[in-house]
């Protein structure tokens, strides 16, 4: 941390003029190293012109002309990349257990109805959060009916990221921990009409996408459900919407795309995929978003620890979510010590499998997306992306290719493919500037100093300042 202050000194003073108001004018970012989403080449001694938070030109110093009223700030040394997309994330889950009484019942001190109000009436918290961790686009796939205001509510707020929602998600099975009496997240496909009804509702209320929770339980085989996958497929094309699908075993995933599923949010967890699994991915077009680290964070919580890297994370999150992070450790675990290192080798072993099948899918050609699941337990909105790269990067991709599964593919798995994700003539102005390369380890990710949205430049110590 050190080493970042000291050598943001320079960058303080040149950002001191520049305020929200001088956005009229135009931004000339001078000589940082680019690069801008597409996976090329980076090009050195970078020029990008911003104005009316779009970007104007793009190119090199000595060719480019800067406009003569254009505000110009010197990033010699520093390197640009598009601003993140978590194309994974829920604002009806808290980042801890209160959001998740199904999996670790905490209602007695944090009643659900409570938890849930505070997270529709304080969305600012996530977004600060993920703009402070360089996201500058979220997917929320899956929650309550009010999610499904915040793509309106965050477009032009320089202070969140750009949100696309689902709303609630239409299901195979409803968690009733899970459940407010007057609203759902969870909408029951009692059979094929019930489930075409609901994508109907969805597609009029404005939700981005369609998404399916496709849950397989011993009293509700696969056969039954299918049909209503194809069925929501079928309606959802009517609608002119993607289906979004949770299928985490080979079989489920594999009905999931033959159904025309555009994106699978979770990984292949179960067994290896195969040759036929590949090319049916390539053959529907369907992106592919591994969400590797998700279940570390219930490991942590069934632990009652937190990990270094999590109490890190905490640094730079919403006081009110990092109070109830910290409570984990008060917690009675669930797992003995036996327990905690059983299933430390199985997820081990389940993260061996998924680490595979990406490599995989990805060497042969399917579009990978990045996306954490924030919101789920100790999987912390904003902060957690930087995990979930490192561990696409461990599973074997290079950082640049991480780099494009986190900008490029997820903007366009969230339907935003034209205007966010790249750096290019014309797109939104949501970029980054970093101290470190992050083409040369995606762990450099971390030494974020600037973060660019729409043409509003923030420090990215005046996003944490609560
Ligand atoms: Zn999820």
């Amino acid at each position: 941390m050190k080493k970042l202050a000291i050598a943001f000194g320079s960058l303080s003073l040149l950002l001191l003029n520049h305020s929200l108001a001088a956005q009229e004018k135009p931004l000339a970012l001078l000589g940082a190293t680019l690069h801008d989403g597409q996976g090329g080449t980076a090009r050195k001694d970078s020029v990008v012109i911003i104005r009316d938070g779009r970007i104007q030109a793009v190119g090199s110093l000595g060719e480019l002309t800067i406009p003569d009223d254009a505000e110009r700030i010197d990033l010699a040394g520093r390197h640009m990349t598009p601003g993140l997309v978590d194309a994974h994330v829920h604002y009806s889950q808290t980042g801890w257990a209160d959001g998740r009484p199904d999996a670790s019942d905490q209602r007695i001190t944090h009643p659900y109805p409570e938890t849930m109000a505070a997270n529709a009436a304080h969305p600012e918290r996530f977004h600060r959060a993920f703009l402070a961790a360089g996201v500058t686009a979220v997917f929320d796939v899956g929650g309550y009916p009010w999610t499904r205001r915040l793509g309106d509510e965050t477009e032009n707020d320089p202070f969140a990221p750009h949100v696309g929602a689902t709303g609630a998600l239409l299901t195979t099975f409803v968690p009733a921990a899970l459940q407010l009496p007057d609203q759902q997240q969870f909408v029951l496909m009692a059979d094929e009409e019930t489930a075409r009804a609901g994508v109907r509702s969805h597609a009029a209320f404005g939700s981005d996408a369609i998404k399916v929770w496709f849950i397989v339980r011993r009293n509700l085989p696969i056969a039954q459900s299918t049909p209503l996958l194809y069925a929501v497929a079928d309606e959802a094309a009517k609608h002119g919407l993607d289906m979004v699908v949770h299928a985490t075993s080979l079989e489920t995933a594999e009905i999931a795309v033959d159904a025309g599923a555009k994106l699978l949010v979770h990984s292949v967890d179960d067994r290896p995929i195969s040759d036929e699994f590949i090319a049916a991915l390539l053959e529907n077009g369907t992106a592919y978003c591994p969400t590797l680290t998700v279940a570390a964070g219930y490991h942590y919580l069934h632990s009652s620890e937190l990990s270094t890297e999590l109490q890190v994370q905490l640094e730079s999150v919403h006081p009110s979510i990092r109070e109830r992070a910290l409570l984990t450790m008060s917690l009675t675990a669930r797992f003995s010590a036996r327990n905690v290192k059983g299933n430390a080798m199985r997820l081990q072993m389940q993260a061996e499998t998924m680490h595979e099948n990406l490599l995989r899918i990805h060497e042969a050609g399917v579009p990978v997306v990045m996306g954490t699941d924030a919101g789920n337990p100790l999987t912390l909105h904003g902060p957690s992306v930087y995990p979930e790269m490192e561990a696409m990067q461990a599973a074997g991709m290079t950082a640049a290719e991480v780099l494009v599964a986190s900008t490029k593919n997820a903007a366009k798995a969230m339907g935003r493919g034209s205007d966010l994700g790249v750096i290019a003539v014309g797109r939104i102005a949501d970029l980054l500037i970093l101290e470190d390369d992050p083409s040369a380890d995606i762990t450099n990710m971390r030494s974020l100093l600037l973060i660019c949205r729409a043409g509003i430049l923030h420090k990215r110590e005046d996003l944490l300042n609560w």
